[in-house]
């Protein structure tokens, strides 16, 4: 029987993940979720110096709000914890002394400034088998100095030992077989005595084979770390047991040029993060998709489409059928650039297929903000009303404010084009026309309205416009008489009245 998958998503708490990040997290949880198999959250946080808090809880919490729940995390546990690599030092440490053991890795005592010395002197110095011998090491120094130099308490790392001349085979689903020699390599280290912890390599490594990931599925920037790995399997007895990998095209700026960052979304104003972010040490904030009006089916349909394409027409894609049409296959290898008027396009669907209901859930938190109290069936039918005009539920208030608020002032423009000597009249008649009305239907509306502007020989363009800005305040809205019904009688007179009075 073969192996279900095992995939994992490896982030470092480091600061808000990036969507480039939630791209590749999204990637696993498709494959894992067709395959069956399981997606795990593992929080690398071996490089304390590079810690931030509160980025555990924001990875979290983005997943959350996009229901992409995982199978094994910090939070939920599982067989193969913990999921924290701080959490884990022992198992590393164990690990380095394996490769101790068996020769693949050795100690160094070199001091920064004697490394720094070396890249002074060679411009392109690089820790390998061409300069090991040189350097002070347990190789140069002999075992007895060695435990000496440890036991005096000397500061240490670990190296990696590559031997040159040896075909490095990365095997990539993306990518096909990407081959490299051994010997552009160096003797990267692997862990630092200094805080008894591992690099991230290595850390990386151990925990793949331990938590038996089969698909190590991740954003190009780990490529050139690829052969390293392959290595450090091999180095620790795991030949047979690699996993596949599959590293995903970089996110590109809008302009297709370099990869994307947060200095883009601020230049060309677009979240790159999928919450909002306060730094927790400047104080400075970062806009979230969440905050800026997204639908997390918009992103994720979205981001799916930033690297991968089901080859056919179909651009809106529910969760299940991402999950049914993904494919590595189908994944390109070029960079995929970052097009932010197709995630609003994207949003402006998902508005679409939203229930009335939940959008009005949703705009009814602004207007309890805005201490405005109106009854959930009533904003549903405003929102039903809109929805087609608005690509963020944000724009909802713009547009709508007049169902909630008698216009207090009136569009300059429009009083100047559609507000004549006799329009005071005509809207004084319309509202007692109206007020005669036992049907306030639409329909029933404007048949009658209709009949008495043609009865009346008026100009239909002047008088309904008219009547829109008596209501709304401008030039703006649906259909007139769909309004007017949801606002009721009683309403659209004392706004027609009103406007009369105020307009001079
Ligand atoms: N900790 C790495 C990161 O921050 C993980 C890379 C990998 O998936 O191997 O993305």
């Amino acid at each position: 029987m073969q192996q279900k998958p095992r995939v994992r998503f490896a982030p470092s708490p480091t600061g808000p993940l990036h969507i480039g990040g939630v791209r590749t997290a999204l990637y696993n949880y498709l494959f894992a979720r067709q395959q069956g198999g399981a997606c795990i959250l593992r929080i690398e946080d071996t490089d304390s110096t590079r810690f931030v808090p509160g980025a555990e809880d924001y990875i979290q919490e983005t997943f959350d709000w996009l229901g992409l729940p995982f199978d094994e995390s910090p939070r939920l546990g599982g067989p193969y914890g913990p999921y924290k690599q701080s959490q884990r030092k022992e198992i590393y440490k164990e690990h380095v002394h394996r490769l101790l053991e068996n020769g693949t890795a050795y100690i160094a005592f070199d001091t920064p400034e004697e490394l720094e010395a070396q890249r002074t002197e060679k411009t392109n110095f690089q820790y390998d088998a061409s300069t090991r011998m040189g350097m002070r090491n347990s190789l140069t120094l002999g075992r007895e100095e060695t435990d000496r130099l440890i036991q005096a308490k000397t500061q240490y790392v670990v190296r990696i030992k590559i031997e040159p001349g040896h075909d490095i085979i990365v095997d990539d689903l993306i990518r096909g077989k990407v081959v490299i020699h051994s010997s552009v390599l160096d003797d990267k280290v692997i862990y630092k005595s200094a805080d008894e912890l591992p690099t991230y390599h290595l850390a990386n490594v151990v925990d793949d084979h331990l938590m038996e990931i089969t698909h190590v599925i991740r954003g190009e920037e780990w490529l050139p770390s690829a052969p390293l790995h392959v290595w450090l399997y091999q180095s620790l007895g795991w030949a047979e047991s690699m996993p596949q990998f599959a590293h995903l095209p970089l996110l590109l700026k809008p302009e297709g040029n370099g990869k994307l960052s947060k200095r883009d979304g601020d230049r060309l104003g677009f979240p790159v993060f999928p919450l909002e972010w306060r730094d927790p040490l400047s104080g400075e904030c970062s806009s979230g998709y969440r905050e800026s009006g997204y639908l997390p089916e918009a992103v994720i349909n979205f981001l799916a489409f930033l690297g991968w394409n089901p080859g056919t027409e179909q651009e809106l894609f529910s969760l299940e059928e991402l999950i049914t049409a993904f494919s590595f296959e189908r994944c390109s290898k070029s960079g995929a650039r970052f097009d932010l008027e197709k995630a609003k396009w994207f949003n402006h669907h998902y508005i679409l297929s939203t229930p009335d209901s939940v959008l009005a859930d949703i705009f009814m938190e602004e207007l309890r903000r805005k201490e405005i109290d109106a009854p959930g069936e009533y904003v549903t039918r405003v929102v039903a009303l809109v929805k087609e005009r608005i690509r963020f539920t944000y724009e909802l208030w713009d547009q709508t404010s007049y169902f909630f608020e008698a216009p207090v002032s009136y569009e300059e423009k429009t009083v100047r084009k559609r507000w004549k000597e006799e329009t005071p009249a005509q809207m004084k008649e319309l509202a007692s026309l109206l007020d005669a009305l036992d049907d306030f239907s639409a329909t029933s509306q404007e048949q009658s309205v209709m009949a008495w502007i043609e009865h009346n020989g008026y100009h239909t363009g002047n008088v309904m416009n008219a009547f829109r800005l008596a209501v709304v305040g401008a030039g703006k809205g649906p259909h007139m008489f769909q309004i007017t019904e949801l606002l009721g009688k009683k309403e659209t007179i004392s706004r027609l009245y009103q406007a009369v009075e105020s307009i001079a």
